[in-house]
């Protein structure tokens, strides 16, 4: 099992970073979680199209994490040879946002279905929404939700995926929580939005503090992969995006964990089973 982070950039635009979206590639399916900025150009990079995906995840909606969905559905649809349905799958909330997102593209929709004589139906999409502390099955792979304390955006979902003996936990945006620590436990590996609340607090920006409120430090990361004993910390969506040659000093700060630490950067792939990281 491998997990390639396809975008690890914030809402706060970067042009070597783009929007959250990781993907979990097994023997059998490859499952993307989240869709931010970009996410259909990093697929590409990472060698795939939607139409090979097993499906979509969402941790929540935020904009930030599902900006591109609408990318996702609409080359999904258009690159098919044959109709083929779409499975999203995301909080309550996301049978809304899929809606929202087919009207905004009914024009496009219509000018395909008029042009392209093979084309009888537009995209086909089918969501499930899904409770914290549930499974569903995706692909080969039952894939388990854990809460995640994103307030106000609630409900917000964590997920542990499985091959093997190994498992790796997407864990979104979030301060520690019971439910994630449970979800996280005796995992492979945990991938972590974080943030650096004394370089943050240095920008003059009162919205931009609000960020810390909701959002892990490095040093909460790692005192939840401790305290979980997973293999390895993966560290996304870092808010500030670290400076070049600054590695060492964001690894510093998650030294209550022992095990390795992985810095995200957009298509940096760590393998499941051999525990290495390749950029
Ligand atoms: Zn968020
Ligand atoms: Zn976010």
């Amino acid at each position: 099992m491998k997990l390639i982070l396809l975008g690890t950039g914030s809402p706060i635009p970067n042009p070597d970073r783009a929007g959250p979206a990781t993907l979990v590639r097994t023997n059998t399916d490859n499952i993307l979680f989240d869709c931010g900025r970009g996410v259909v150009m990093r697929l590409a990079k990472a060698g795939l199209v939607p139409p090979l995906l097993s499906g979509v995840v969402l941790t929540h909606l935020h904009s930030d994490h599902v900006c591109d969905l609408n990318d996702v559905i609409t080359t999904h649809w258009i690159m098919n040879p044959v109709p083929s349905t779409l499975r999203i799958i995301g909080p309550h909330g996301t049978k809304h946002f899929v809606d929202v997102t087919l009207a905004s593209l009914s024009l496009d929709i219509g000018y395909r279905l008029t042009h392209h004589a093979d084309l009888n139906q537009g995209p086909l999409v089918d969501v499930l929404e899904i409770d914290a502390g549930t499974s569903f099955t995706l692909g080969q792979h039952d894939i388990f939700t854990g809460a995640t304390d994103h307030r106000p955006v609630e409900p917000s979902l964590a997920y542990r995926i499985s091959e093997g003996a190994e498992s790796v936990v997407i864990a979104g945006d979030g301060v520690p929580c019971a439910s994630l620590d449970e979800l996280v436990f005796g995992a492979s590996a945990y991938v972590q939005t974080v943030v650096r609340p004394a370089l943050v607090q240095q920008i003059p920006s009162a919205r931009l503090q609000d960020i810390l409120e909701y959002h892990s430090s490095v040093e909460q990361a790692a005192d939840t992969a401790r305290r979980a004993g997973v293999k390895a910390l993966v560290l996304t969506h870092m808010v500030p995006p670290p400076a070049p040659g600054s590695e060492d000093e964001w690894r510093a700060l998650a030294s209550a964990f022992e095990g390795l630490v992985v810095m995200g950067d957009d298509l940096v792939t760590l393998d499941l089973d051999t525990m290495t990281v390749t950029t």
